[in-house]
């Protein structure tokens, strides 16, 4: 990275200084995604980037001129530009100094497809758990990136209510819980390969197409699988269908 352009100080947060001050001049060493942040890994630490509901990343030639939305630019040595535009500004440019972990981060549960995540971890951290098992499968500190959609879709799946109390489900219920949401998870990834640059709903489900959902905003519906017209109601403050006939 040869520079860094912000043309605002600020996006959801203020960008902090380190930003303009450590990045120039330093290599890319590393690039990941936790939840949904991407990391970008330099020795002094790692940029954190969020994209919030309208951000996007490019990678541009330099000359490119900047439109309204174009917040930062980073300088590649490439003589290309890596260039942040968020019309709404609800993403975020923040810093992680290296060796320590970003409080945004700190208190995220397990990825969804990550081997720490499991029908045994699961029941294990739902013990003594009151919330329903919908409001605890979307508690980022339990697992992380499993958003409405697919929480409802993998609750059908695996035959479980979505109000039942987290904790009183079993052992091999939450196995077939698992099991579900990385069946569903790894689908949308797959379609996301091919439908994500032209389709991405509101709700943040990228690869999934309407005809393809079991409950998810379906309630009054017939049931795919039995025929009965679906339920629907409010759980968590999310709109929450299921059947009541093959989910208990
Ligand atoms: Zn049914």
């Amino acid at each position: 990275m040869t520079g860094v352009t912000l043309r605002r100080p600020d996006l959801r947060w203020p960008i902090p200084a380190e930003i303009s001050s450590l990045l120039p001049g330093q290599e890319i060493i590393g690039l990941r995604r936790r939840a949904k942040y991407l990391l970008v890994d330099t020795a002094p630490g790692s940029a954190l980037l969020h994209l919030g509901m309208s951000g996007s990343l490019r990678v541009l030639p330099a000359n490119t001129p900047a439109t309204a939305h174009d917040h930062v630019d980073v300088a590649l040595d490439s003589g290309k530009v890596l260039r942040f535009n968020d019309p709404r500004r609800f993403g975020c440019l923040l810093w992680q100094p290296a060796g320590s972990i970003h409080d945004l981060l700190r208190n995220l549960g397990p990825e969804p497809l990550s081997d720490d995540f499991s029908g045994d971890y699961l029941f294990d951290r739902s013990r003594g758990r009151s919330a329903s098992i919908k409001t605890f499968l979307m508690d980022q500190s339990i697992v992380v990136g499993v958003g409405n959609i697919y929480v409802a879709e993998s609750l059908f799946r695996a035959g479980i209510a979505p109000a039942r109390q987290a904790g009183r489900v079993s052992r091999d219920r939450y196995g077939a819980l698992a099991a579900a949401v990385r069946a569903i998870l790894a689908h949308a990834i797959q379609r996301g390969g091919t439908t994500l640059r032209d389709f991405i709903n509101p709700d943040g489900a990228p690869g999934y197409f309407e005809q393809e959902l079991f409950v998810y905003g379906r309630e009054d519906e017939a049931c795919k699988r039995c025929g009965r017209a679906l339920k629907g109601s409010r759980l968590g403050n999310r709109a929450t269908a299921w059947c009541s006939h093959c989910q208990k």
